[in-house]
């Protein structure tokens, strides 16, 4: 029998980095055959930030961001407004939310409700969100779940969850893109973005 192309050691390589998201197999072997080029200058780096990653970065006990403390630095900075808190499905929405330098803090709710997927309420942070929503200092909830079906779905559920809390809830709007065209925009969003108008 024919030894293997691939060296074990190699293909595993490439089948770990092709499990990641947004890497398929193709790019996975892109990526192993530039590490391997690279040498021990570009893996030992990395091998590094995956051990120290795995070791000390942890989720937050109140927010459920990704931090190396619990509670995470955006809960306890006294500088960030502890009266607003956004809701998001992930990290990734709250790293793109730091990015639009919102100042209130963050609750990550780990996903969506989704039918389809059998992800129900128990599976979500909504019940943590519940008891911060109760406490004085919060006066207004920013539900910033994404403007897809299960996303809308799950904003809804959460204003029911809501009511007797007495807080203000708001919703990210939706409307026309910062440097859109008009005539490029889907029906939905034009519509949306219509029934959303302001005084100007
Ligand atoms: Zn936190």
């Amino acid at each position: 029998m024919a030894a293997p192309v691939i060296s074990p050691e190699i293909d595993g390589l490439i089948q770990l980095l092709a499990k990641l998201p947004g890497l398929g197999p193709r790019s996975a072997r892109r990526a192993t055959l530039h590490l391997l080029k690279k040498g021990s200058s570009a893996m030992e780096p990395l091998a590094r930030a995956l051990t120290e990653a795995a070791a000390r970065i942890k989720p937050c006990g109140i927010c459920g961001n990704l931090d190396t403390e619990d509670p995470c630095h955006i809960c306890t900075d006294p500088r960030r407004d502890a009266s607003i808190l956004c809701v998001v499905e992930e990290v990734a929405d709250l790293w793109a939310l730091e990015r639009a330098a919102y100042k209130g803090r963050y609750h990550i709710l780990g996903g969506v409700l989704s039918a389809l997927d059998g992800i129900g309420p128990d599976d979500l942070n909504i019940a943590g969100l519940v008891d911060r929503a109760r406490a004085p200092e919060v006066t207004e909830i920013i539900l910033a779940t994404n403007a897809t079906v299960d996303g809308q779905t799950t904003a809804h559920y959460i204003t029911d969850r809501l009511q007797e809390c007495g807080v203000t809830i708001t919703r990210l709007a939706h409307g026309v893109p910062v440097g859109g065209e008009l005539d490029y925009l889907d029906d939905g969003t034009l519509t949306t973005a219509m029934r959303a108008r302001r005084p100007f």
